[in-house]
C-alpha cells in the first residue's frame, strides 16, 4: 500500500500531529509545511490514514 500526501488539504499552520502516530518515523515535516512520507521507512501499516482530521493521507 502507497500512501498519497495531499499537501493542499493540510492548513499548515501547526505541528503535524500524525510525525508522532507513525510507528516508524515516516512521517517527517519541515516547520509547519505538510508533512511528507519516506516511502522507504514506511511500512503501509495504515494509521495514518485515520490520524490526520483533514483527510491529508489516502491511500494510493
Ligand atoms: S502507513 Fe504507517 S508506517 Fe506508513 S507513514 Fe503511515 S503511519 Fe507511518
Amino acid at each position: 500500500m502507497e500512501i498519497n500526501v495531499l499537501a493542499n488539504r493540510c492548513p499548515q499552520n501547526h505541528p503535524c500531529p500524525s510525525t508522532r502516530i507513525c510507528p516508524v518515523g515516516a512521517i517527517k515535516q519541515a516547520g509547519y509545511a505538510a508533512p511528507t512520507i519516506d516511502e522507504d521507512l514506511c511500512i503501509s501499516c495504515g494509521r495514518c490514514l485515520r490520524s490526520c482530521p483533514y483527510g491529508v493521507f489516502q491511500q494510493a
